[in-house]
């Protein structure tokens, strides 16, 4: 079977061996994020619906997993906000049934857990990892710039009711980017919100790709660091995940070009990604430039469409 809404899997920096399942056309989200590595947001909406057939996601899940894959996650994550499909949790529930020795997990921007309907939706997943970059609404407009009918504080309640309401785990995202959320204040008013929320783990992000607007800077470890150390519990999400190199299987270039179609990528994220040399690296990107599978522009490899 041909997938359009799988992809690799690919080793995540917090999930391990993760397959992606890419529900939302590319680049419709409720934010329009400064740091976003897909670009700027096309279409800002804040309406579920069915984005992409939703029985046909379902079949290619049945296809990919009734291969009993060796993976650590199957990560609803992508191109654009995956609860904005209102069939999410009726595929999180189709994996559960059919293949419960999986878990699952959401990568959201948390926007539309204000609304109780896609708080229920999630409620099977095993994790759920919600971002949330401001706590004053100057920040957030000027860090996200999210669709006129979403309101901060209303936000953050959606995200901690839900860690109420989850029995699986929250992780809590937090990109930071210097000069805009690593002031006192903005740091202040961050942590009063994150010990409401209360999540199981709090992880800092920074820019490791192009972002959508090029003025935006990556933090420093020592920003990180201080970014850390205010917040207490905060950890920087790792580089690269060693875990998953033992699990991964072995079609490396396709699997570098599922992870190059999602985002351009340097030859350095592709060693890390996947525990390569830069010899062997090389020797991949080589047959994937030869195949015409993907072009280099700068310092970034980006993908041919298929
Ligand atoms: S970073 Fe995520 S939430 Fe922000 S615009 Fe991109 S896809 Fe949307």
């Amino acid at each position: 079977m041909k997938y359009r809404y799988i992809f690799g899997p690919v080793p995540s920096r917090r999930l391990g061996l993760s397959l992606g399942i890419d529900i939302i056309p590319f680049k419709t989200c409720t934010l329009n994020c400064i740091y976003c590595e897909c670009g700027r947001t096309t279409k800002l909406t804040l309406k579920r619906k069915e984005w992409l057939p939703t029985k046909q996601i379902l079949k290619e899940i049945k296809s990919y997993l009734s291969k009993n894959p060796e993976i650590d996650f199957v990560t609803f994550s992508g191109s654009g906000e995956p609860t904005l499909h209102k069939d999410l949790g009726k595929m999180i529930n189709f994996i559960k049934e059919n293949f419960p020795n999986y878990k699952v997990a959401i990568l959201t921007n948390g926007t539309l857990l204000y609304r109780k309907s896609v708080r229920a939706s999630l409620l099977n997943a095993d994790v759920v990892i919600p971002s949330l970059d401001a706590a004053t609404e100057k920040a957030f407009k000027k860090i996200n710039r999210p669709h006129k009918g979403l309101n901060l504080k209303r936000i953050i309640k959606g995200i901690a009711d839900f860690k109420k309401e989850f029995r699986g785990r929250v992780f809590l995202e937090i990109f930071v980017i210097p000069g805009i959320n690593t002031s006192p204040r903005q740091l202040n008013a961050l942590k009063k919100e994150v010990t409401k929320i209360n999540p199981d783990k709090i992880q800092l992000n920074t820019l490791v790709r192009p972002p959508a607007e090029s003025w935006v800077k990556k933090a420093t470890d020592e920003e990180i660091e201080k970014v850390r150390k205010f917040l207490k519990r905060a950890h920087p999400i790792p580089a690269s995940s060693k875990k998953a190199k033992k699990k991964q299987k072995i079609n490396v270039p396709h699997q570098i070009y599922s992870l190059v179609l999602r985002r351009p990528v340097t030859i350095k994220d592709i060693e890390n990604a996947f525990h390569l040399s830069r010899r062997q690296t090389q020797k991949y990107i080589k047959l994937l430039l030869k195949e015409n599978r993907i072009f280099k522009k700068g310092n970034f490899f980006k993908a041919l469409p298929r």
